[in-house]
């Protein structure tokens, strides 16, 4: 999950990570007041999880509170690659004397931890890191030995950071990487990191992706979610905990284990081009044993998709025996008409493995209108791509 500046830099505080925190507001009204309540000059920041927000005029210095208001104004309902903006950082403006780059990120590449620090920060580091790869030192972190003042030195010796504020970014580094670490994040980022006129060192921005594998370690970390930004499909979803991600076609998509559903999303796509680029809706993984109540909850979800017009149930029984998944199916129907969501979409569905001849005779005995058997998983996803292309 990644983070919002104003949720970055309040988790940088409290790892002693010097920062400016401010006000969050949705309404231009609201940036009047917190400007009021902060006094003198302030920024205000669009809070959206991409970068390059300064320059596309959502990071906004303003006079005063009237300013304050102007400007946010401006930048709220901005669209910032794809990300519209609902909220604004109402925080006091420092003066820059010098702007510059630190993070700490996963290697993939190297399977390791990277400190990544330039005296060239601001707003083009990719561009830093492009045309002049000299100016950004690059370090690999040891896991196990991690990041003490020595190593911090290092890195602060490396990008070659002024004497004067040594020190102090030294110590900015082992926070950050306290944070990093005891957080379980996979990126810790901060451009610019500033020298004021006056010597100190401050975290103006702040970009953080924490790793939602470690969440059961920070019960904390899900008051961090956005849900007013998460795809309400999804949300609803991961409410009765389901595996699913929702994509942008029209084929929806329930299997018993990822690798299958993956394989069914490929098939799909390609059954899809012959039919007017037909494509899958989304990704649903009803794991290993399937009850007729989570057949129930995804096809609950699927059906509730306006996008979707015909749904393919792809399953290799293997523990849950295919027999069961048919009377999943059957029970399933019955569940959704009790909840008044009666499917009125065609289903597609293929069984495999074991017990399959037991549930394509319960299927076929049920005689269902909206259920159709397929044997072969590519025949299958070839008549739902059909299917769902007569209903698009
Ligand atoms: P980003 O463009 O999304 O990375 O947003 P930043 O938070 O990094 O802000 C972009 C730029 O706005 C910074 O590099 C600064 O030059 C400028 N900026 C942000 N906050 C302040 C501030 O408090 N004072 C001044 N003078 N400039 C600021
Ligand atoms: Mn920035």
């Amino acid at each position: 999950m990644d983070l919002y500046e104003y949720q970055a830099k309040e988790m940088f505080a409290e790892h002693g990570v010097a920062t400016q925190l401010g006000v969050v507001v949705t309404e231009a009204g609201a940036a009047r007041e917190a400007a009021e309540q902060i006094g003198g000059m302030v920024v205000v920041k669009a809070q959206v999880k991409t970068g390059g927000r300064g320059k596309a005029g959502g990071v906004k210095l303003a006079d005063d509170p009237a300013d304050a208001e102007v400007k946010a104004e401006g930048i709220l309902g901005l669209d910032i690659k794809g990300h519209v903006v609902g909220k604004v950082l109402v925080v006091a403006a420092s003066d820059i004397a010098e702007e510059y780059y630190v993070s700490f990120l996963v290697d993939r590449a190297n399977r390791n931890f990277l400190c990544m620090a330039s005296v060239e920060g601001g707003m083009d580091i990719e561009e830093v890191a492009a045309t002049k790869p000299e100016a950004l030192a690059k370090v690999a972190i040891d896991p196990l030995a991690g990041v003490d003042r020595a190593k911090a030195d290092e890195i602060v010796a490396l990008a070659a950071f002024p004497a004067d504020i040594a020190d102090q970014v030294a110590e900015l580094l082992v926070q950050l990487w306290d944070v990093f670490v005891s957080e379980d994040a996979t990126l810790v980022e901060v451009n610019p990191l500033v020298k004021t006129p006056d010597g100190a060192i401050l975290a103006l921005d702040g970009k953080v992706t924490l790793d939602d594998n470690a969440d059961f370690r920070h019960p904390g970390h899900a008051d961090l979610a956005d849900l007013q930004a998460t795809d309400p499909l999804e949300l609803a979803a991961a409410k009765k905990g389901l595996n699913y991600v929702k994509l942008s076609g029209e084929v929806g998509i329930i299997g018993n284990g990822a690798g299958l559903v993956m394989s069914t999303l490929d098939v799909v796509a390609y059954a899809g081009e012959e039919f007017g680029g037909v494509k899958p809706a989304n990704f649903l993984d009803i794991g290993g044993g399937a009850s007729a109540e989570v057949m129930a909850d995804g096809l609950e979800i699927i059906l509730g998709d306006p996008e979707v017009k015909a749904v393919f149930v792809n399953v290799f029984g293997g523990i849950t025996s295919c027999d069961a998944v048919a009377a999943g199916i059957i029970s399933a129907f019955s569940i959704l008409a009790d909840r008044g969501e009666t499917p009125n979409k065609p289903l597609v569905v293929r069984l495999d493995g074991n017990n399959a001849d037991v549930g394509r005779t319960i299927l076929l005995e049920a005689e269902h209108d909206l259920i159709e058997m397929v044997d072969t998983m590519d025949d299958a996803a070839r008549r739902v791509a059909q299917l769902a292309a007569q209903g698009a």
